[in-house]
């Protein structure tokens, strides 16, 4: 019997059967990072497995972006469900499946692959968890909200935007510190902003500004909710994301970021009387979403959300 791991490796998963044979279900999910340590999903997942009667555990593994390719083909053979990816895999896996979901590809990288027979199938729940966060946090929908996100030249921000412009949000001021970023995403999106049941024309209701007082302070009357999608905020001495003075009531605010739990951002808010959240929701809906595209079943969200809570 092998001993039980907290982080399996790459040479494991050549040998899963012998590598996993201590643990008491089949190891047939997993996250793929590097590092990986830090993982919460399967601390978020088993439970979800055992909620919903589901014989399989969900896994750690450390895997070397030069090992990626050989490790997605070897989940064929050691008979998996299905892997998460995060840093620094979500660009590469993005190369290596077969077949994605439109969101992953418009986003470029995919944070969640199922193995369908020989076929790997890439998708990003990254985007789709954001939706449903929002509505839970807020009990709104993209479509209705006219939206600011900073960090939008980011991964997490990029992913956003997406899942924004695909719901025809009603408008959309991508910010990025480097102002380039945020232009080319706005390119890319201009296609999908173009509902002509929406009021204001396409080139209002997409914008790319620099982070700046001034190109922020000229928006922010006109936005409904910011997000936050730079990495900004887990540390005391961060800037702010963006000028307490700024925010008003009548603004959301999401954070992405979730440690510390309540951010300076979410505290300017609350000062401001301005409504807040942080990423957990985002982070908790990005797990059921994967699970729904491994299972094709709903997720059992609260299970999810008890073992999520418990690991932190
Ligand atoms: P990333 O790809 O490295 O992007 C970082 C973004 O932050 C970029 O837009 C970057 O701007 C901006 N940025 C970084 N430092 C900055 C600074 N000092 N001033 C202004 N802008 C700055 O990171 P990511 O993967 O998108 O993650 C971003 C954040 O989202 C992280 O905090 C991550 O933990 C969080 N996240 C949360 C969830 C969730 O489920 N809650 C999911 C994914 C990510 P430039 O382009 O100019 O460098």
């Amino acid at each position: 019997m092998a001993e039980v791991k907290d982080v399996y490796t790459f040479s494991d998963l050549k040998d899963w059967a012998g590598a996993t044979s201590g643990l008491e279900k089949p190891a047939r999910l997993s996250v793929f990072g590097d590092p990986v340590e830090h993982s919460r999903s399967p601390q978020m997942h088993n439970p979800g497995l055992v909620a919903a009667g589901i014989d399989c555990e969900y896994v750690r593994l450390h895997i070397l972006p030069d090992e990626l390719k050989e490790a997605l083909e070897l989940l064929k053979q050691a008979d998996f469900v299905g892997t998460n990816v995060t840093i620094p895999h979500k660009g590469g896996v993005y190369d290596a499946v077969d077949d994605m979901t439109e969101v992953a590809r418009r986003i470029g990288a995919v944070n969640t692959v199922a193995v369908d027979g020989d076929q790997l199938v890439g998708h990003n729940t990254d985007a789709p968890g954001l939706k449903r966060a929002i509505r839970e946090e807020f009990s709104m929908d993209l479509t209705d909200l006219r939206i600011m996100i900073v960090g939008a030249g980011g991964g997490a921000g990029k992913a956003a935007s997406v899942q924004c412009a695909m719901d025809q949000c009603e408008r959309l001021v991508l910010v990025n510190r480097t102002v380039e970023k945020a232009e080319v995403l706005a390119k890319e999106l201009e296609d999908l902003m173009t509902d002509p049941e929406k009021l204001e024309g396409p080139a209002e209701r997409l914008v790319a500004i620099p982070w700046e007082v001034k190109a922020m302070e000229h928006e922010l009357d006109q936005i409904d909710l910011i997000i936050n999608a730079t990495s900004i905020g887990m540390k005391r001495t961060d800037p702010e994301v963006v000028p307490a003075h700024l925010i008003a009531p009548h603004h959301l605010i999401y954070d992405m970021v979730y440690a510390p739990a309540r951010t300076r951002l979410m505290a300017d808010a609350g000062a401001a009387g301005a409504r807040a959240a942080n990423g957990l929701s985002m982070l908790l809906w990005q797990g059921a979403l994967s699970f729904e595209f491994w299972f094709n079943q709903d997720a059992p969200v609260e299970a999810m959300r008890k073992g999520l809570m418990e690991s932190l």
